[in-house]
């Protein structure tokens, strides 16, 4: 298999040496040793501070969407009102999710290239008087990063509860999900944490975990055995020992190099990925730059040139980036400068990669 000396693709991102010696390990049973209990306070913990609250976190075994597919199974039930607010592929994508296990969905939706706007939510909401609210923060298939403490307010005046994919900017972005009023926050692993697609992080207000008690859904999926897991030491299937080690490799790592660092960090990176990329004449996705996302940068691929072909020239030259998906495939293709990628100097090598290979042209092999 090729390994790309320039990876910039949105995830899942390069996973740095210090947590893949992390899994190189033999750890016992993580269903019975007093160590791996420990681990496990200390990654919730961690993830508190990066997350700024003082709510639960589950830590669950498995990639991303199984956060995402779990929190809305276990607060939603068969004809519940659901209010999705959708600026991009995963926004749209919670509504139709929601909508498979019977839910009663309305979408306030908005262009690809657009953040939500609070006025038109709250329209909605008290209109529609949802139990659940959905929003993502980093929309990466599109790169636009939405406001959310207006539409946490929003929640708290319909009594709805807040559900908020988080899981390609925490870590990289300010996520205060005490002060946004979030009830449930979803992590992933393989994005800014720049872990393996192992782990699913859910964040649980105590008002989530009342609705979930009331729904009481069991499954794989299931958040309502995590209240207690860790305290009763009874976890619901045996957790990925190996995965937590990493986790706490790279939690450690964020705090010492300081949130407010890191959240500077690839403010910075973004910014000069922006820049060169309109210096080279290419178009950023998003019409206004100041919702451009801090993690991952959306562009339009050049006049000239099909995604496949910029794709192939880019990768003969050891670079990697991502397409996109949904209404925006073939049209844009996206940098990822989060987590271990928000490197400038890992940037502006593929930034010159980029600038060599539009020079040559389509034809220039
Ligand atoms: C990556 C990502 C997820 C997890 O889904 P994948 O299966 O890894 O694509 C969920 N939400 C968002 C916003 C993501 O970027």
């Amino acid at each position: 298999m090729q390994r790309y000396d320039i990876p910039l693709v949105p995830g899942p991102v390069s996973v740095p040496e210090a947590v893949r010696a992390a899994y190189q390990v033999d750890y016992g049973s993580a269903d019975l040793e007093d160590e791996f209990f420990e681990l496990y306070r200390a990654c919730e913990e961690g993830l508190r501070q990066i997350l700024a609250t003082g709510n639960q976190i589950a830590i669950l075994s498995g990639e991303g969407m199984l956060a995402l597919w779990g929190a809305l199974k276990s607060v939603v039930r068969p004809g519940d009102r659901v209010l999705a607010v959708a600026t991009g592929v995963f926004g749209y994508g919670i509504g139709d999710m929601a909508r498979q296990i019977g839910a009663e969905v309305e979408t306030v939706g908005f262009g690809y290239d657009d953040v939500a706007d609070p006025d038109q939510v709250r329209e909605a909401a008290r209109r529609f008087r949802p139990r659940l609210i959905t929003a993502v923060h980093c929309e990466t298939p599109s790169g636009t990063l939405n406001p959310l403490a207006e539409i946490g307010q929003i929640c708290r005046e319909v009594d709805a509860l807040f559900y908020v994919d988080f899981v390609a900017s925490a870590g990289g972005t300010p996520v205060w999900v005490d002060e946004w009023q979030i009830d449930l926050g979803l992590l992933g692993s393989q994005k800014v944490l720049s872990l393996m697609p192992d782990l699913a992080m859910v964040s649980v207000s105590e008002r989530a975990w009342a609705a979930i008690e009331e729904v009481g859904y069991a499954g794989y999926d299931a958040l309502q055995p995590w209240r207690r897991a860790v305290a009763e030491r009874y976890l619901p299937y045996t957790h990925n020992w190996h995965a937590l080690a990493g986790l706490r490799v790279a939690i450690d790592s964020l705090l010492n190099e300081g949130l407010e660092a890191a959240f500077e960090r690839h403010a910075t990176v973004a910014a000069v990925c922006r820049r060169r990329l309109q210096e080279m004449g290419v178009a950023l996705w998003p019409r206004r730059e100041s919702i451009c996302a801090p993690t991952v940068t959306a562009a339009r691929v050049p006049e000239g040139w099909s995604w496949p072909e910029l794709d192939q020239a880019l990768r003969r030259r050891g670079m990697a980036v991502g397409g996109s998906y949904g209404p925006l495939a073939g049209q844009v293709f996206r940098i990822g400068h989060m987590g271990s990628q928000a490197d400038m100097a890992l940037v502006e090598r593929g930034m010159d990669v980029l600038a060599e290979v539009l020079a040559a042209g389509p034809a220039g092999g």
